[in-house]
Formats: C-alpha cells, sequence, structure tokens
C-alpha cells in the first residue's frame, strides 16, 4: 500500500528582548552559569511578574509577517507540570487565546513550486532552565539562566507532506524572523527548537492518523531525520498490522533513531488556568497597524519580485534574498541603478559571499558598500576598465579599503574604449599585419584571434577587447 505523510511543527524561538519576559534580568546566551537571575525568575515564593511589553510588540509582529489575525485582548495561562528546571512547577503561557492565530506562510518547494502552509497560533510564554548531565560529577545540575527567556511558539496546521516540505517551512519561518529581527536564530545555541509531529495515511485517505510528537529537535537536519524515520517505523508498523498510539517519543539525532518517552498527555493533564499575577493583555488597535507598518518586504514577496521585475534567475533570487545582507546590499544597488540588476546579482552571490565566507564577517563589517560596487560595475559595464581589473578593485577596497580612483591610475587599469584612439590602433596593427589580414579574408577566420590579440598587446592592454574585436571586424570586412 502507499503511504502519505503528514507532518505538523510546533517551533520554539526565543525572542532577542534585553530583558527577560517578567523580570529585569538580562536576556543573554552563554554567561556564566546562575548569575543572570533573580527572585522572579527563579520562582521565588512571593515574588510578581511584569510582562516585557516588548515581548509582545515581537510577537505581534511575527503574527503580522505570518498573515495571522491578532487577539488584542488575550490572557496568559498557568501550564502545571514538574520538571527540574522549572523552579516555578509552572510555565506562563497562553492557552485558549493565543496572541495570533489563523495565519499562513508560503514556503517555495524545489521547483519554483509555492506551497501554503497554515500557521494554527502564535503565542507567548516563558523558557525553562537547563539540566547539566555531565560525568564528572556524576550527576545533574541545573541553569537558571535561561528561566524567563520570553519565546513564542508557533503551531503549524499539519499541511505538510514530507520532511523536504517541513524544511522549507522552516527555513521560511527561520528567514522571516530574521528579516523581521526578533530571533538571533542561533540553533546551535537553541533560539529555535521543534516538536515535530508524524502521522501516516493510505494515500487518498482523507482521514488523518495517529500522531506522535517528537519534542525538542534542534537542528532543520535533525527534523528532517526525525520525520523520515518516524513515517518509516509507522508504516512498517502498519504493515505488521499493528495500531498506532498517539505518543510523545525521543529523537536521538546520533543514534537516528527515537524511543518511547511517554504516551501523549492531553492539555487537561497541565490543568491550565488564567495566571492571576498578570492582567489581561490590551493592544490598542492603532498600536496593532503601527506594528504592521514596521514590517519590511518579507523574504518571499522579494524573491517573486528579484524574478519577476528585475529579471534574477530563481535560485540566485533565493540565495540573494536567504541572506538579510546579501539582500540589503542588493536591493541598495539596484535602487542607485544604472547597473544591470543580473550583475549585480553576480557579483553579491561570487566575490562578495566568498569574502564573507572567507572571512566570516557580514558585509556591515567590511569596507564595501552600495555606491563603491555600484561604481566598479559601472565602470566594466561602460567598457571603462575589465572585468579582471573590476576584481583587483574590488579586493583592494576589501583589503585596504582602496579608493577605486587611486587604485585605477595606481595599476594603471583604465581601458580605452574611445573609438577614435582604438581604430588609430588597429589600423597601424593591421598594416604592419598584411599576412594576417589576407589570411583573413582568405576564409582563415582564426586570424581575427591574432589580431585583436596584437591590438590589445598595442595598447598595452588597455583597449577594451569588446570594442577592439568590433572595429577590426569592420576593417577586415569594411
Ligand atoms: P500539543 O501541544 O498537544 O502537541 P498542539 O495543538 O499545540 O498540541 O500541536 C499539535 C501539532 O500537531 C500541530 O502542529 C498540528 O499541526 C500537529 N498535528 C495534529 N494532528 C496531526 C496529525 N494527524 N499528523 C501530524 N501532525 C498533526
Ligand atoms: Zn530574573
Ligand atoms: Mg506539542
Amino acid at each position: 500500500m502507499e503511504y502519505e505523510t503528514i507532518v505538523g511543527l510546533e517551533v520554539h524561538a526565543e525572542l532577542n528582548t534585553k530583558t527577560k519576559i517578567y523580570c529585569s534580568c538580562r536576556n543573554a546566551f552563554g554567561l556564566e552559569v546562575n548569575t543572570q537571575i533573580c527572585p522572579i525568575c527563579t520562582g521565588m515564593p512571593g515574588t510578581l511578574p511584569t510582562l516585557n511589553e516588548k515581548v509582545v510588540e515581537y510577537a505581534v509582529k511575527m503574527g503580522h509577517a505570518t498573515n495571522c489575525s491578532i487577539n488584542n485582548v488575550c490572557k496568559q495561562d498557568r501550564k502545571n507540570y514538574f520538571y527540574p528546571d522549572l523552579p516555578k512547577a509552572y510555565q506562563i503561557s497562553q492557552a485558549d487565546i493565543p496572541l495570533c492565530e489563523h495565519g499562513y506562510v508560503d514556503v517555495m518547494l524545489d521547483g519554483g513550486v509555492e506551497k501554503r502552509i497554515g500557521i494554527t497560533r502564535i503565542h507567548i510564554e516563558e523558557d525553562a532552565g537547563k539540566m547539566l548531565h555531565n560525568d564528572a560529577f556524576q550527576g545533574s545540575l541545573v541553569d537558571f539562566n535561561r528561566c524567563g527567556v520570553p519565546l513564542i511558539e508557533i503551531v503549524s496546521e499539519p499541511d505538510m507532506r514530507s520532511s523536504a516540505e517541513a524544511k522549507a517551512y522552516l527555513e521560511t519561518l527561520r528567514s522571516i524572523l530574521q528579516y523581521i529581527d526578533i530571533s538571533d536564530c542561533k540553533m546551535q545555541e537553541g533560539s529555535i527548537r521543534c516538536d515535530v509531529n508524524v502521522s501516516v495515511r493510505p494515500k487518498g485517505s482523507t482521514e488523518f492518523g495517529k500522531r506522535v510528537e517528537m519534542k525538542n529537535v534542534n537542528s532543520f537536519s535533525g527534523a528532517m531525520r526525525a520525520i523520515d524515520y518516524e513515517s518509516n517505523r509507522q508504516i512498517e508498523a502498519l504493515e505488521r498490522g499493528e495500531e498506532i498510539f498517539q505518543e510523545t517519543r525521543r529523537w536521538d539525532d546520533l543514534k537516528g533513531e527515537n524511543f518511547l518517552l511517554r504516551s501523549k498527555e492531553d492539555a487537561q493533564d497541565y490543568r491550565y488556568f488564567p495566571e492571576p499575577d498578570l492582567t489581561t493583555i490590551y493592544i490598542p488597535l492603532e498600536k496593532v497597524e503601527e506594528l504592521k507598518k514596521t514590517i519590511p518586504e518579507l523574504p518571499n514577496a522579494k524573491v517573486k519580485r528579484y524574478v519577476k521585475e528585475l529579471g534574477i534567475p530563481q535560485t540566485d533570487a533565493e540565495l540573494i534574498a536567504e541572506n538579510l545582507q546579501r539582500c540589503g546590499l542588493f536591493d541598495e544597488c539596484v535602487s542607485i541603478g544604472g547597473v544591470s540588476p543580473k550583475t549585480v546579482s553576480n557579483w553579491i552571490l561570487a566575490d562578495v559571499s566568498k569574502y564573507m565566507n572567507e572571512t566570516g564577517k557580514d558585509i556591515s563589517e567590511s569596507n564595501l558598500t552600495a555606491e563603491k560596487l555600484v561604481k566598479i560595475i559601472k565602470l566594466i559595464e561602460d567598457g571603462k576598465i575589465s572585468n579582471n581589473s573590476g576584481k583587483i578593485i574590488f579586493d583592494e577596497i576589501m583589503k585596504n579599503n582602496a579608493d577605486i580612483d587611486a587604485v585605477i591610475s595606481e595599476k594603471g587599469l583604465s581601458q580605452i574604449s574611445d573609438d577614435s584612439a582604438i581604430e588609430k590602433i588597429v589600423n597601424e596593427v593591421l598594416a604592419a599585419n598584411e599576412k594576417s589580414v589576407n589570411d583573413y579574408r582568405g576564409g582563415k577566420t582564426n586570424a581575427l584571434g591574432f589580431l585583436v590579440g596584437q591590438c590589445m598587446k598595442a595598447s598595452k592592454g588597455q583597449a577594451n577587447p569588446a570594442k577592439c574585436k568590433e572595429l577590426v571586424l569592420k576593417f577586415l570586412n569594411g
């Protein structure tokens, strides 16, 4: 029998606010354990939380960016459970009224096919601390620095049908988070983690099978492996005539297998109730609208514009739009204008990206500006310098912050494109090479290359090769 895989994802993204969600402790990664904590985020009895307004703003921005409706009046709820990294024994989250709901994102699949994935809801909540397991002290310690780090949880509809679709969805979410600058998106620091829900059903069936959830998968490739593994496991079980139960399994990325953790808990197991220590969240509608205006052009829209309006090939457009620095530079160059967008894109994907990869630096930390890049490209397009000289100038800017005109004159890079100057050279060279001229006219067309080469040599390499060739041909055929 043929089966279809169904995937729904719950993505947790840490927000990059300066302070935590309910206290004024710093929200920072990698500091000494248990130094960024206070009585509030460690849940001491008698303390009171105060909601960080920025967290609400950031979450509303994400709601706008994913086409959600915003519940400008909503509340927070306690989700009760016990775990050593959760000192309060409850997590403040949102249960029945999330801040944002009923949205979607369009993701680009291979071959340029677009697919819409529904967003069920986005709510705000606090992160828990972190258990540190170490053989050296034969036990576990707990770091509370992460307690109270603000999170948004983005819950998707079960709309994905393969691990590839899930990856495309995760990449889309990540680039949106980066574009609107509300999360660092550092996977290695756990800023984005996801719970992966998988079920399978016979192809053609319209009913969903029982879902299995794998919690806290912390890389996109891990999520893909977890989906493929789980979908195969379920298919094999069904083929053996077994039943699939709704359960939570732990994905072990190193082993590439998952293990039963527990049968699935239900919402009632958490005994959610409205958080009595916090007031209702109320966001004036003007504020909701104001936040909407801060949303920049998002990755998908950019890719479409690049392809449709600027004639950039789909894959190149995706590569440019995928990185904020690259598309920032690209957009700026295009708005300065006077050069072909395709050439700008080629430069950014080749030379500029190579520089970024080799040095690990962002464009903003380098000597390159859009003005300089456009100037180089324009000099090449106008035939004032060769393509090769352009690369030399580019390197000089990156290494020494050199002035473009200074490099051209110091290194003698300027190219002769002026018709009359080149004509003069061509006339001289052709007069001195009568044999080759006759060879060409007698049908030996490779004499052309030799003659153009001689002209380039006579100009000390400074003649524009295309112009040279054009004028040699004009002479030969004239
Ligand atoms: P819980 O917190 O109990 O996991 P949520 O409603 O927050 O429940 O999340 C449910 C997730 O599971 C959603 O992402 C949803 O798309 C996904 N899901 C629901 N049903 C299925 C299914 N049959 N197969 C795969 N994923 C599913
Ligand atoms: Zn604190
Ligand atoms: Mg879940």
